[in-house]
């Protein structure tokens, strides 16, 4: 079954060939190329990067060899830099698990980062809102900057310098696919050339190389995606006054939600998905202009209706005196009082998800598997949790002995994986449409379908379980 599946996933492949002028999936036939890597793991970023030092850590795979290969230069700071990074990521608790199982959540907490213990997610057209939180004060997830997360990872990438060879400003260029069946003077292993010309070769080849991802190209692996008609503004803001700043906010505009994420007591990250031409036009205003417009974004009720709010308001009612305690009250975000020089800027956001996850001798994890939009902050937590399934099936592998690129356990992986993940993008998918509208219908129905949510406890519970792993 696994031999029938292996062979019809790779009579996909020769179709893809003439995809991209750079990127060949010739298969392989017979010239010889250098070393054989037990692993190699294409594209080093938070993604990537985790997945090498994952592996490297792992006690199965001490007798491994793990390239990772990575395009960009190597990221390195002699000391923490001041200033906050703009670029940032809302890390879920299961996320930090596995960071920690291999070193790299204590670098991040000796560097910076920020708990938080709520969020309140509300809508700019009614008095509806939810408050996630946790009646015991564990923490519901940390802000940290992605730039200390790679710092952490490089370090823990050093650690097992041993085992893991990372190159860096190196591009895979070529890939190289094994025939189905052994055949005389073929080679069983994927063939990678590299931006140099040099070649090598590896028993399985993990594509961690982003939202276009060459692997899955090459591999001729089918990608639903599509292009959202909205950028997201990211920047660093200073708050008006010091607070104890453990809350994540995020409304919904009818242009696209607004979040802010703590970063100290003073300091918040801004993430704010509009149409392209208003990003373009909130990055270059000036900055009294900025602060005023966020500041409103998150305070105006300009877009309420008297409708909306009257039937909004007997469904608070009737939610009160079926359920008189425990629903959690608004709270008012922080107000905005400048913003970083420098740390405005705007990425255009997109849908992605490949058909498959695996062919023999590949897997496919992060943003090359799955792209989704930032609203619930899942992106890399999703990555992360790509290689803790990975890593555990590839791990049993290892220990028994088995061939790591045999697809009788990357099957595994896609099933765990897509189940999680494509609920994850459906469900995110029509949160964003849901909220692109101020159509009284829709309106009307998510102001309850928000209110209710709020009220029933254990729906809310199994939200925060999902979210947070
Ligand atoms: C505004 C914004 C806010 C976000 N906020 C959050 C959040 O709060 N929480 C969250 O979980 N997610 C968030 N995300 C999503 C998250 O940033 C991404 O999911 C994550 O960075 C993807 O990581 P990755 O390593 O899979 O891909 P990438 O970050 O794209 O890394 C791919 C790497 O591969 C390298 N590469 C590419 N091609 C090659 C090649 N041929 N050879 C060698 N190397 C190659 C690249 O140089 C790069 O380093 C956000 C995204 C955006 C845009």
């Amino acid at each position: 079954m696994a031999a029938r599946l292996a062979l019809s996933r790779w009579r996909a492949a020769p179709a893809a060939a003439g995809r991209g002028p750079l990127l060949s999936c010739r298969r392989w036939s017979g010239a010889k190329a250098d070393t054989v890597y037990d692993v190699v793991v294409s594209g080093g970023g938070l993604v990537g990067a985790a997945m090498a030092c994952a592996l490297g850590h792992d006690t199965h795979f001490c007798d491994k060899k793990i390239l990772l290969l990575e395009a960009g230069p190597k990221k390195v700071w002699e000391k923490l830099p001041e200033t906050y990074s703009n670029r940032v990521s809302s890390i879920s608790p299961g996320s930090a698990t596995l960071l920690s199982s291999f070193g790299a959540w204590d670098h991040i907490c000796n560097m910076r980062y920020r708990a938080f213990r709520r969020m309140q997610v509300w809508d700019a057209c009614s008095e509806a809102l939810i408050m996630f939180d946790k009646d015991n004060l564990d923490d519901m997830g940390y802000i940290v900057e992605n730039d200390v997360i790679m710092c952490a990872l490089t370090k823990q990438l050093e650690a097992v310098s041993d085992r893991v060879m990372v190159l860096y400003r190196s591009k895979a260029v070529g890939y190289t696919w094994p025939y189905p069946f052994p055949m005389t003077d073929s080679s069983p292993w994927v063939h990678i050339t590299l931006g140099d010309g040099s070649t090598l070769q590896t028993k399985l080849l993990i594509g961690a190389d982003g939202h276009n991802s060459g692997v899955r190209q090459a591999a001729g692996i089918q990608n639903v995606s599509w292009n959202y008609d909205q950028s997201a503004v990211v920047a660093t803001l200073h708050l008006s006054e010091a607070t104890e700043n453990n809350v994540a906010w995020q409304r919904f505009l009818p242009s696209g939600p607004i979040a802010l994420l703590p970063l100290s007591d003073t300091l918040s990250s801004l993430v704010w998905s509009t149409s392209h031409e208003h990003a373009a036009e909130l990055v270059s205003m000036d900055e009294e202009k900025f602060v005023d417009a966020i500041n409103s974004a998150f305070w105006s009720d300009a877009n309420h209706t008297d409708f909306i709010d009257s039937a909004g308001a007997m469904l608070q009612y009737a939610v009160a005196f079926l359920k008189p305690t425990k629903v959690s009250a608004r709270q008012l975000p922080p107000s905005v009082a400048r913003v970083d020089a420098r740390s405005r800027m705007s990425f255009p956001l997109g849908l992605g998800h490949a058909a498959e996850y695996v062919r023999p001798r590949l897997a496919l994890i992060g943003d090359a598997a799955h792209r989704v939009h930032p609203l619930a902050g899942q992106g890399v937590n999703m990555g992360f949790g790509d290689i803790s399934s990975l890593v555990h099936h590839l791990s049993a592998a290892a220990f028994n002995g088995k061939d790591l690129g045999s697809m009788s356990h990357l099957t595994g992986y896609e099933t765990d994986r897509q189940r999680h993940n494509t609920a994850l993008l459906a469900a995110t998918d029509l949160l964003k449409r849901l909220y692109s509208t101020s159509a009284t219908p829709l309106v009307l129905l998510r102001t309850w379908g928000l209110q209710a949510t709020n009220a029933v406890s254990p729906l809310k519970e199994q939200i925060m379980a999902f979210a947070s792993k």
